[in-house]
């Protein structure tokens, strides 16, 4: 019998690690190689363009029309020098992937042949048909087309001949319709109220620029073992799979060695980030098996997330030449860890000052607990907002499922800056600053001593966590484009600086000192925001009820979740921070349920034909083998001897009769729910019921599949196993 599962395994086990080409320079040598950076810049533009395109990035200004035809021009040179043949506005819609539309450089030149041309017009902005793109409804509204606009922040790069170019993409009437325009608008924002609050410490700073250090966790399968699972293909999940007996519990995975087929994957794909400017640096095994992470220096924020989003594509390719799939979902098996991406997040002045590290001198320090206290503040008020803004069918797998934070945003301190903000809320009256530390030590305001945090002081369920001079926003999805969390946390947080600003400036005019007044302010934050603050075990069931007493939004439902985007405090917030009009966030919205609701409708469908076409054929034949064995019993055997030697078999195939019977029961009631679901006009609506009456339907079908997978011989069973899709050989 032909078994495209015997098929796939035997092709996956013979495989052996694929040789790597590296460069033969050293990395410095190729770092950034495809990638027009300001030495690419300086070399191809001539020296005013240079300049001008220089100041015009470091002032976030806007460029003239001359200067992009000179950019254009310089910058086409250089691409056609290094092979591109194409060229492509590069950008984020809310699909949450990339979208290019690719065109060649070649112009008619009037005498029958072409000529290459590339111009600032060109370069500066385009319009692609992007009429599909999910918009929520804007472009109908506005009967506006939409167009991207050059991001002249990141870098212009080179991948397989094209010529990219990062841009932002936005309709007519200026509504953004992708995620790099909120984010840089976020980024602008919190960069003006950072600098206000900076200032009051150096009154030097003029700038204040968001950091982000990612780190992409994935899973790794064998690409023939991947062909043969129709859900791995369609869904980028298992729908379906019972447990294999081994898998993370010996925890002997996690930072284990990483056998050598992976490690030529990485190799390989280090190397593209490098030619890329990617600063690809750390890797190691994760908790799961075939589950590893890559995680690069930190960066400017924008052009991280840019990364971050190149990477995920680069990581497809590369791991097609290692005959690898990357699975990217945040839960593509059920059992075992999901994959995260973690979001380490500062701020840090243009003056070198990294504004969640501690400092040297008690005004550091006091810059160090206004800044720790404002986030404090702006993570308590939005942290329904917060919530929603890494929520989506895929990392709803995720959270909340023991592994991983909790479907409850709150932020882990650790014990020392703890210590520091209890005395901080403690000192009213006397203005003095209590810090138990080896000794007890008393100070005065303007004292604050010399802290030292401890970075090894961890706790890994919480969901935003602080790591001794940065954030970890750990509930973010592996999938995700992580400028869906940077926008709500940037401008939430500097909505909450301006507002901080304002009073102190209050207390001020009213002759307060300056750090009397900042200090106190910082109290009232540090009170009022509370209920955020909770070291400890983010998994427990009491911390959900503790959660809830607490006020923290404890909403499990996506769909549910995504109100707290028309809250009227998150519509007041991005709107001071002049990140969403309430017309985008309606229309955001609209984009997040439909996807919601496509997300669950594409698995249930998925699963129907699975459980239809796969698993019953199998399991009646493998039935129908035992009902021949049962008459061959009877025939040979007679009386009471037969039905004892038969039972064990009579039973099995009864128990496989009342399997099959609620698979198709299930089916038929998925596809009822299914129907129903889908006559529900409104978006949201539609994608609760998803959520209420399809979502649940999906795991009843798939509990009745994997018991048959116990049952069912295994050279019947038609799909790859767990414990051969998980453990590279
Ligand atoms: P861990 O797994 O222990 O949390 P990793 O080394 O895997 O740590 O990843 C830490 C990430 O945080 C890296 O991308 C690193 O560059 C980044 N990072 C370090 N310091 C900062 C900072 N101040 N701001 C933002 N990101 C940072
Ligand atoms: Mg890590």
């Amino acid at each position: 019998m032909s078994n495209l599962r015997f098929k796939s395994v035997e092709e996956a086990s013979g495989r052996k690690a694929v040789k790597v080409e590296l460069p033969k320079e050293r990395v410095e040598t190729y770092y950034g190689k495809q990638v027009f950076n300001r030495q690419k810049m300086f070399e191809y533009l001539p020296k005013e363009t240079f300049d001008s395109l220089v100041k015009a990035i470091d002032n976030r200004e806007p460029l003239s029309r001359e200067i992009a035809d000179s950019v254009a021009d310089g910058m086409k040179r250089w691409a056609i020098d290094n092979g591109a043949r194409h060229y492509t506005h590069w950008f984020h819609p809310l699909t949450g992937s990339t979208a290019e539309k690719h065109d060649a450089f070649i112009e008619h030149d009037g005498k029958g042949g072409v000529v290459e041309k590339f111009n600032g017009k060109l370069l500066v902005q385009q319009e692609p048909d992007a009429s599909s793109f999910p918009n929520g409804g804007i472009r109908n509204t506005f009967e506006a087309r939409g167009y991207s606009a050059w991001d002249i922040s990141s870098p212009a790069f080179i991948i397989d001949n094209t010529l990219c170019i990062p841009t932002v993409f936005i309709s007519y009437t200026g509504e953004s319709l992708d995620y790099k325009t909120p984010l840089l608008r976020a980024l602008n924002s919190v960069d003006k109220a950072a600098t206000r609050v900076a200032r009051y410490f150096n009154p030097a700073v003029n700038h204040v620029q968001t950091y982000l250090g990612w780190e992409q966790e994935y899973f790794l399968v064998d690409e023939a073992l991947f062909a043969a699972r129709p859900d791995l293909v369609m869904t980028g999940r298992t729908l379906m799979g019972h447990e294999s007996a081994k898998n993370q519990q010996l925890e002997d995975h996690y930072f284990g060695s990483i056998p050598s087929r992976v490690e030529a994957f990485m190799l390989d794909l280090e190397t593209e980030c490098h030619k890329l400017g990617i600063p690809a640096k750390t890797r190691h095994n994760e908790v799961a098996p075939n589950q590893f992470e890559l995680a690069p220096v930190f960066e400017e924020c924008n052009l991280a997330n840019d990364h971050n989003l190149l990477l995920m594509s680069v990581m497809e390719e590369v791991a097609k030449r290692h005959n690898f799939r990357v699975l990217l979902h945040e839960k593509p098996f059920a059992g075992i860890n999901g994959s995260g991406k973690h979001n380490n997040w500062s701020l840090g002045t243009d003056k070198g000052e990294m504004l969640f590290a501690p400092g040297k001198n008690s005004k550091d320090n006091l810059r160090f607990i206004a800044f720790v206290a404002n986030v404090m503040a702006a993570v308590h008020r939005h942290n329904a907002l917060l919530k929603a803004s890494i929520m989506n069918a895929t990392n709803a797998h995720r959270l909340g499922a023991n592994e991983a934070p909790p479907a409850i945003i709150s932020m882990f301190l650790g014990s020392q800056l703890s210590a520091i903000l209890e005395a901080v809320e403690n000192s009213e009256g006397n203005e003095k600053i209590m810090v138990k530390g080896k000794e007890e030590m008393r100070l005065d305001v303007a004292q604050i001593p010399e802290l030292m945090i401890d970075n090894t002081d961890r706790n890994r369920t919480s969901p935003f966590a602080f790591t001794g001079n940065r954030f970890e926003y750990r509930a973010v999805g592996s999938s995700a484009n992580c400028a869906s969390a940077l926008i709500a946390l940037n401008a939430a947080v500097a909505a909450q600086l301006n507002d901080f600003a304002d009073k102190v400036d209050a207390r001020i005019s009213n002759g307060e000192e300056l750090d009397k007044a900042i200090l106190a302010e910082v109290r009232v934050l540090v009170k009022a925001s509370k209920a955020i603050h909770f070291d400890g075990n983010g998994y427990s069931e009491e911390w959900k009820e503790e959660a809830a007493r607490r006020g923290l939004d404890t909403e499990t439902s996506a769909p549910l979740m995504y109100d707290a985007y028309m809250l009227p405090s998150s519509i007041e917030m991005f709107d001071k921070a002049g990140v969403f009009s309430k017309k985008e966030i309606e229309a955001r919205n609209e984009v997040k349920w439909e996807m919601y609701t496509k997300k669950i409708q594409i698995e249930s469908r998925v699963l129907g034909d699975l459980a239809i076409n796969h698993i019953i054929p199998a399991a009646i034949r493998y039935q129908s083998l035992l009902l021949d064995n049962v008459y061959k019993i009877k025939e040979l055997f007679k009386g009471d001897k037969s039905d004892r030697i038969a039972a064990q078999d009579l039973a099995s195939i009864e128990s496989i009769s009342e399997h099959i019977s609620e698979i198709k029961s299930g089916v038929a009631a998925m596809v009822d729910a299914r129907r129903k679901a889908n006559r529900i006009e409104s978006e949201r609506e539609k994608s609760i019921a998803y959520h209420d009456d399809v979502a649940p339907k999906m795991e009843t079908i798939r509990y009745h599949i994997d018991k048959l997978e116990l049952m069912v011989d295994n050279e019947i069973w038609p799909l790859p196993k767990y414990r051969e899709l998980l453990f590279i050989r």
